[in-house]
């Protein structure tokens, strides 16, 4: 018997050791996703892409454009995904399939175009709302045929096509296109294809649903309250608005117009033709896995945009199917900070959709956003980034936004923890020991005198306490949480110290290195507003950069030219700069923790840059009589030598000029700097480039330059 249980014993350790490498297998397989953090380029730069300033293809300039926003990717897992794809459709057409180039566009709009230069875009929307790989295959046959069929005619066709966006409206607008493109991809590719036709049933359902999220749950309670706080019940919706059904769709308003029409021919084409396809020719796994890709992906293309509501219900959906994920709760962290900041400092209208325009259950939240106060908002933040912090205490992000939320929750909302009850709301509190405790009410000025007299007191509730004033109790209790405060508060202190002695002292240590980004100069000659600015960013990049050699100050310049000598690695430092660019033009206002910072300050400070410098110079036509003629005017009666010079420069047409400048101290993630300066006189340029230098000189010496 002994015997026996040995080997029974031996064989249930080798199940368990070859079930555990098979989990293990499947994990990785299925859900490589926890350790996820942004998709990003690899491999080879594509060719289309090593020639910047050579090309004046304007699909290749749409190219740049994307990737200098961080939008575009290749060599990823789901460029290789849509490739295989291609691969199989175009199997008996290699002349085609080489000269396309898939691209995967960060944007979570459900879309997909092709280019003239045979570059097909695929957004990560579109990848992340599919449903089976036939579908992508029948979307890519539609844009091949646009390409083989329709790019030409779109080109001869001047009149309607005159920027490429246009273009791209353009291709997507033609009815009759739309409906061809549907019609040749399955005569020419699909059905020549192993994909399933069956499988194609709710292809028109994706383009159609795409702006709704990933799923419909509904939104609850508990999502949002505790045992020790409760909101009114106004803050929530009886009912959600219902999501319209496939024939209240409006097909003029659609991105993707003839939706009907398209859906018929399809149900017509699959009842006349027989089914062998499968629904997954490649893996379904990797499937799935290339879908929660680009839904991850989503999360940070809507909270770079600041698009808060959807962030954070796109969350709540993936948090069901991947509990305890490090990034989702990161990302959920930095939501409702993100919302916080702009309910707070700003203005939420551009950040939140208007709730009675929200369909299906993601209204909850739109609404529940809508509803709480500058307070509430400051303190969920603050909740949601305790619980983020107490995982991934090493997290410099994380631990910036909470400073951050404290520094509001002191400076914006005029809060202390002496304002938080210690009692939930509508507990019974022993009257007993509320008479042998008197709640400490004393607000000790400095932070050495807070440290010594470090008694427990306890915070009861008054009548004056609304919601907000109840959610701390449990926080309160941790002295984890204590000490986070009182650091934050600490913090706070020393800044304004510092900040006081900085007065005056040079912000460049020695060895600083600036990054200056992409200098713009844009000069308006004529009035009209249509009229396309003309661009001279050389002018600007050199005086740029003799103030900062004369200042010997270590800089790089990135311009268009940098993308001459380009590879995978600047390709991509370009996306983390961008990607930033982009969250930074969100706020419009100066303190911000910038979601993209998480990469951009590591990118940054890996390249040895200190500083990222912004600098964009406008011009245009100033009006004829400016202040600087009105001073010639008057100075002209006292002032006989000067008059003839004078007359001249007075009918010289003279130039509105215009400088914006940022500096942006990576290590502390705050701009340090940010002014703007103008003129209208006649000689603008030089003006305008020796204030250019002395804004340098005050950053290098600390002080102006002085006159002799
Ligand atoms: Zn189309």
């Amino acid at each position: 018997m002994s015997i026996i249980f040995k080997t029974m014993k031996k064989n249930i350790f080798i199940f368990i050791f070859i079930f555990s490498i098979f989990s293990l297998f499947l994990a990785r397989a299925g859900n490589d996703i926890s350790d996820f953090s942004r998709l990003k380029s690899n491999g080879e730069l594509p060719t289309q892409l090593k020639n910047r300033s050579n090309s004046d293809d304007p699909g290749t300039k749409y190219l740049f454009s994307l990737a200098e926003k961080g939008l575009l990717l290749y060599g990823n897992e789901l460029n290789k995904y849509v490739e295989n794809i291609a691969d199989i459709l175009l199997k008996n057409d290699p002349k085609i399939r080489k000269q396309l180039n898939f691209y995967i566009v960060k944007s979570p709009e459900v879309n997909a175009v092709i280019l003239k230069n045979g570059a097909v875009l695929i957004n990560i929307g579109l990848l992340a709302q599919i449903t089976n790989e036939s579908e992508l295959a029948f979307i890519l046959g539609h844009e091949i045929i646009h390409f083989t069929e329709h790019v030409k005619k779109y080109e001869n066709d001047k009149t309607k096509i005159t920027s490429l966006n246009n273009y791209i409206a353009y291709q997507q607008n033609s009815r009759e296109d739309e409906l061809e493109a549907d019609k040749l991809s399955l005569e020419r590719y699909f059905i020549k294809s192993p994909y399933s036709l069956e499988a194609l049933n709710n292809v028109f359902d994706v383009l159609m649903f795409g702006y709704l999220p990933f799923d419909e749950i509904p939104f609850p309670r508990t999502e949002v309250e505790t045992e020790f706080f409760k909101f009114p019940d106004n803050y929530f919706l009886q009912n959600v608005k219902e999501i319209r059904n496939r024939n209240d769709f409006i097909d003029t308003l659609s991105t993707h117009p003839n939706i009907k029409k398209r859906q018929q021919f399809l149900e017509n084409f699959l009842e006349k033709n027989i089914d062998n396809g499968k629904t997954f020719v490649q893996d379904e796994i990797l499937f799935i896995k290339i879908k929660n890709l680009a839904r991850f992906e989503c999360i940070n293309s809507y909270l770079t945009i600041h698009d808060y509501d959807n962030a954070i219900y796109n969350i709540f959906v993936l948090k069901k199917q991947f509990p305890n994920n490090k990034f989702l709760e990161i990302a959920e962290a930095a939501a409702y900070y993100g919302f916080h900041k702009h309910k707070t400092n700003g203005n939420i209208s551009n950040v939140l959709q208007e709730y009675k325009k929200v369909e299906g259950e993601k209204q909850q939240i739109a609404y529940f956003l809508q509803k709480i106060n500058k307070k509430e908002a400051n303190l969920f933040a603050i909740r949601k980034l305790y619980d983020v912090f107490q995982k991934n205490k090493t997290n410099k992000f994380v631990e910036k936004m909470i400073d951050d939320c404290f520094y509001d929750l002191i400076k914006e909302n005029n809060m202390l923890l002496t304002d938080f009850s210690d009692y939930a709301e509508n507990e019974i509190i022993d009257t007993l020991s509320v008479q042998n405790q008197t709640p400490d009410t004393t607000e000790y000025k400095d932070k050495y005198s807070r440290i010594k007299n470090k008694k427990q007191t306890f915070v009861y509730p008054n009548i004056k306490f609304k919601t907000v004033n109840y959610m701390l109790v449990d926080l309160k209790r941790e002295s984890l949480f204590i000490s986070l405060f009182e650091n934050s508060r600490s913090k706070i202190e020393d800044e304004e110290q510092l900040k006081i002695a900085a007065v005056g002292k040079p912000i460049l240590k020695k060895n600083d290195k600036i990054l200056v980004w992409m200098p713009t100069y844009e000069a308006i000659y004529s009035n009209e507003s249509n009229k396309k600015p003309k661009l001279n960013n050389k002018v600007l990049k050199s005086a740029i950069n003799k103030s900062l050699k004369s200042l010997k100050i270590e800089n790089e310049i990135i311009s268009e030219n940098y993308f001459d000598k380009f590879n995978t690695e600047k390709f991509n430092q370009i996306a983390t700069i961008g990607s930033w660019m982009v969250d930074l033009n969100q706020t419009d206002f100066s303190r911000m923790q910038l979601y993209q910072s998480q990469w951009f300050n590591e990118e940054m400070l890996k390249s040895g840059f200190q500083y990222l410098n912004l600098v964009t110079e406008n011009s245009e036509k100033a009006k004829f009589l400016t202040g600087y003629k009105y001073n010639i005017i008057y100075r002209a009666p006292l002032c006989w030598p000067t008059l003839p010079i004078d007359l001249i420069f007075f009918f010289l047409p003279n130039r509105d000029k215009n400088i914006n400048f940022y500096l942006y101290d990576i290590q502390n993630r705050e701009i340090v700097v940010s002014s703007n300066y103008n003129t209208e006189n006649i000689d603008a340029t030089a003006y305008i480039h020796k204030n250019l230098y002395d804004t340098y000189y005050l950053i290098k010496n600390g002080k102006k330059i002085k006159i002799k």
